[in-house]
């Protein structure tokens, strides 16, 4: 592919904004238009090349693409995802670049560094799954270059001392011995490019600081502790090279309410113990922010734990649903008025409330004494 200079086409400089470029096209366009030109193959051809160029540089994601490789991918843009669509057009540029003449050693590939950040999510966002907006600073295309690296803007060139690899082969010893060594290119510091004028904003790196908003899809189920990961959400690599990846913690904010073991949660409540002999239902919250009637039968033990199916956390990453159980403890006052007290006396006398007296609930010390003393007698 043969680099075309599409601003000279255009007539126009290579910082011309958006409008400057429209009107020079427009111009350009009439004039050259097959209409007007009836027959005129050397008019047809102008005609194409002036609407090739505005296409890209009336682009502002094209526009940028060309600064920076001098050329605009070939191949129907992105897949969308997170897939760095760099990665694909710095391939094309230095296929042409080196006149298809295969890499023996690779051009150095810098990539972007990760981006480590943590989010705080509640219980009811874990449950439900959540989209965020987080903001942060990564290296990202510096405006001033475009993210050539080039003063000038212009795309850079492979570094001559090196072939554009980065490396530089030395060779160590003599004789049988002689061994080859590769070290970073000493001419461009091993980026393998050759940027005569730098950018002064970005120093010729072609990447700069920049606040960044990413939005993020947290899937329901999330547990603290766990990273997601959003491929190319990073700092981008300078020349082009890949963007790193954001690095997302998740922390689990702790629950007025519940407790969570794995997909299951746990509900405390603390039931009169009246309510646990004469039987009673209970309202039990959800995350969702439903309540759920529960009912406790007449009898129901102090410490009974009762299991709703399905009423749990989701499992990240599937449609299973874990459990709330709910555990019922008596309540016990701390004070009661004299009036309660006697109530609370009569009631101690009846020995119905006494589980000592019961035979059904004996200790099971008492069942093991019983035992030997048949085998005794
Ligand atoms: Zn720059
Ligand atoms: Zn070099």
């Amino acid at each position: 592919m043969k680099y075309k200079d599409y601003y000279a086409i255009l007539g126009v400089s290579r910082d011309s904004d958006t409008a400057t470029i429209k009107a020079a096209y427009r111009k350009l366009a009439l004039q050259y238009h097959p209409d007007r030109n009836p027959g005129n193959k050397e008019a047809e051809e102008k005609f194409k090349e002036i609407s090739e160029a505005y296409e890209v540089l009336s682009d502002p994601e094209k526009r940028r693409q060309y600064d920076l490789f001098g050329t605009v991918g070939g191949a129907a843009g992105g897949g969308g995802g997170y897939a760095d669509p760099f990665a694909q057009v710095v391939e094309e540029v230095f296929e042409s670049f080196f006149g298809g003449r295969r890499r023996s050693r690779g051009r150095p590939v810098i990539q972007g560094e990760d981006v480590r950040l943590s989010i705080e999510l509640t219980l009811e966002e874990i449950a439900a799954g959540t989209t965020r907006e987080v903001e942060y600073v990564r290296e990202d295309i510096c405006d001033h270059c475009r993210g050539t690296g080039s003063a000038e803007r212009m795309p850079p060139k492979p570094c001559a001392t090196c072939q554009g690899t980065g490396q530089v082969a030395y060779r160590v010893g003599g004789g049988f011995f002689q061994q080859i060594v590769y070290q970073p290119c000493s001419t461009c510091g091993g980026s393998g490019f050759y940027i005569p004028h730098p950018c002064p904003i970005c120093e010729g790196k072609g990447v700069r600081p920049k606040r960044h908003v990413q939005v993020v899809d947290i899937p329901p189920g999330a547990v603290g502790g766990m990273t997601l990961s959003l491929r190319g959400a990073g700092h981008k690599g300078p020349w082009g090279g890949p963007a790193g990846d954001l690095l997302l913690e998740i922390v689990e904010k702790p629950h007025p309410t519940f407790a969570r073991d794995g997909e299951d949660l746990i509900y405390e409540v603390w039931v009169s113990y009246p309510d646990l002999v004469l039987g009673t239902t209970i309202e039990v919250p959800t995350l969702t922010g439903e309540s759920v009637s529960l009912r406790i039968e007449p009898g129901t033990p102090s410490g009974e734990v009762f299991k709703l199916p399905g009423k749990g956390l989701p499992r990240y990453g599937s449609r299973r649903k874990g459990n709330l159980f709910v555990q019922v403890h008596v309540w016990v006052p701390r004070k009661v008025s004299r009036q309660e007290k006697e109530l609370l006396e009569q009631m101690r006398k009846s020995q119905i409330f006494s589980p000592a007296k019961r035979p059904m609930e004996k200790s099971f010390l008492q069942r093991l004494k019983d035992l030997f003393r048949r085998e005794e007698g």
